[in-house]
């Protein structure tokens, strides 16, 4: 049995976010309708509302909200057959929307430094409905530093980094595709969704989004020292 699972608790998240103006795409309302929060969040807590929830390690699975911002940033690079990777990749929750969205042509990278976390995203993704991805290679979930991207599968369309670099890791502009887009959080205490376009020329373009609270991009140790 799913505990905590609800197909009506999932709908009116996905209306709540549309009505307050978050949600404006219809394919991002599919994709987030399609994909339970329930499944990705600890047993006993509010899987729906629209808040961060801790899941272990010092980490926690994003607000609904800052997923939809992030997915429809991402939006026009995650089309059916694309490349997306996802560092810190924690519950999962927000890969498998990358990978419903580009669809079993695409290929989509979950990177993770907790290797219990990249456990849990696997066992999360396995009863959802994006099982069948991962389990045709379309989508996978790694142990790794996210800060040195993952280089077997750039260049990516889409990176998403969620926890808040200092300034932006030479890898991951690197391993972006010309025409492709990354969505980072950078600063310390005081942080911005930062927008980064990569022009076919190779140059880069870069808009502030909002302002934002995220965990830090860091080494495992600093993460769970004292955990
Ligand atoms: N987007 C995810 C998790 C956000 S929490 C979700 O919504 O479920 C941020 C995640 O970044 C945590 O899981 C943390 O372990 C991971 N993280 C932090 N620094 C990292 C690094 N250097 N390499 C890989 N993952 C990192």
């Amino acid at each position: 049995m799913e505990s905590g699972t609800s197909s009506s608790g999932k709908k009116a998240m996905v209306e709540n976010l549309k009505r307050y103006g978050v949600i404006s795409s219809k394919r991002v309302a599919q994709v987030m309708e399609a994909l339970d929060r329930g499944l990705f969040v600890p047993v006993g807590s509010s899987a729906y509302v629209d808040s961060p929830v801790p899941i272990g390690y010092n980490a926690t699975i994003s607000a609904p909200h800052m997923h939809a911002t992030c997915l429809q940033l991402l939006e026009d690079k995650l089309q059916p057959g694309m490349r997306a990777l996802d560092v810190g990749s924690g519950t999962g929750y927000l890969t498998g929307c990358f990978a419903l969205m580009v669809g079993a042509e695409g290929r989509v990278v979950g990177v993770d430094h907790i290797p219990e976390l990249v456990d849990m995203s696997i066992k999360n993704i396995e009863k959802s409905v994006a099982a069948s991805l991962l389990k045709n290679g379309s989508l996978s979930l790694h142990v790794g530093d996210g800060r040195k991207g993952w280089q077997e599968f750039a260049p990516y369309d889409a990176i998403h980094v969620g926890a808040a670099a200092s300034e932006i890791p030479q890898p991951l502009l690197d391993q972006l595709k010309p025409g492709g887009r990354m969505v980072i959080p950078l600063g310390t205490y005081f942080q911005e969704l930062k927008v980064i376009d990569k022009n076919r020329d190779g140059s880069i373009k870069v808009h502030t989004e909002t302002s934002v609270r995220y965990v830090p991009l860091t080494s495992r140790d600093e993460q769970i020292g004292g955990f």
